[in-house]
């Protein structure tokens, strides 16, 4: 992403953000609330049209002059958010499979159930989402994301309607299986031990600009800016 700028109506939520994530890296988006964060994701995601900037995918430009805008469809990006809410009539296993109607019956299935297997998720393959407990669901979500094999993973606080000892397991399982894949992740929240954990860069934004990015340990030990050590200050 380059020179984003976001406003609506009058009120300028991203003020001029520089951003970019590597095949295989996980960015946490890190800020108070109200910052722009989902914004700056939506806009990655094609939900916002763009208003000034630049995104690209692998180097093919994506949103950008001229009005160009790629739907949320064409391009290739995988979405979570906190209630990525499930097909009802739909089991997990075909909920997963969902978005791979291009490939064979055989493959969608395999591919499905490896997702699942490495989420914990494979003995409720047959299960329909109101028989799973939140984390379960959320669980099922991140699996319907990564199904495709999208190029960026986009996910907005996918773990925070989780509790506390479910949403460590959760967060180590959603690491592992983001690695294995390779996706480039954009990863918001607003809680700093979640982007220390997950994050191998943080960009950490106040009120519509990146403050400072690098990683855990550069914020940590090198903060750019007051306002970095005031965030960091309650994690240990
Ligand atoms: P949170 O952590 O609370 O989700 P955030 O950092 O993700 O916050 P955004 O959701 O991007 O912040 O919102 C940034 C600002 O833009 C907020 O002031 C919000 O009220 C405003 N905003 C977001 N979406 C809209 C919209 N569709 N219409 C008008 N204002 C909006």
């Amino acid at each position: 992403m380059q020179g984003i700028h976001h406003a609506f109506g009058r009120h300028e939520v991203v003020k001029g953000i520089d951003l970019e994530v590597l095949p295989g890296e996980v960015v946490c988006l890190l800020g108070p609330s109200g910052c722009g964060k989902t914004t700056l994701l939506r806009i990655a995601a094609g939900l916002e049209t763009l208003q000034r900037g630049r995104v690209a995918l692998e180097g093919k430009e994506v949103a950008g002059g001229g009005g160009r805008h790629l739907p949320p469809e064409k391009r290739s990006v995988g979405l979570a958010f906190q209630d990525s809410a499930l097909f009802p009539h739909l089991s997990v296993l075909e909920n997963v499979t969902f978005g791979l109607k291009h490939l064979p019956a055989g493959e969608r299935r395999q591919r499905a159930l490896t997702l699942l297997e490495q989420l914990g998720m494979a003995a409720h393959a047959e299960s329909y989402p109101h028989m799973l407990s939140g984390g379960q669901q959320q669980r099922v979500a991140l699996a319907r994301a990564l199904a495709p094999e999208p190029q960026l993973m986009l996910l907005d606080e996918p773990f925070s309607s989780l509790d506390a000892r479910l949403r460590d397991q959760i967060r180590d399982d959603t690491l592992h299986v983001l690695k294995k894949v390779g996706a480039a992740t954009l990863l918001v929240t607003h809680d700093p031990e979640e982007a220390m954990f997950m994050a191998d860069r943080i960009a950490l934004m106040r009120d519509g600009h990146i403050i400072q990015v690098g990683t855990p340990r550069e914020l940590y030990c090198n903060p750019s800016d007051p306002f970095v050590v005031t965030f960091f200050g309650e994690v240990n």
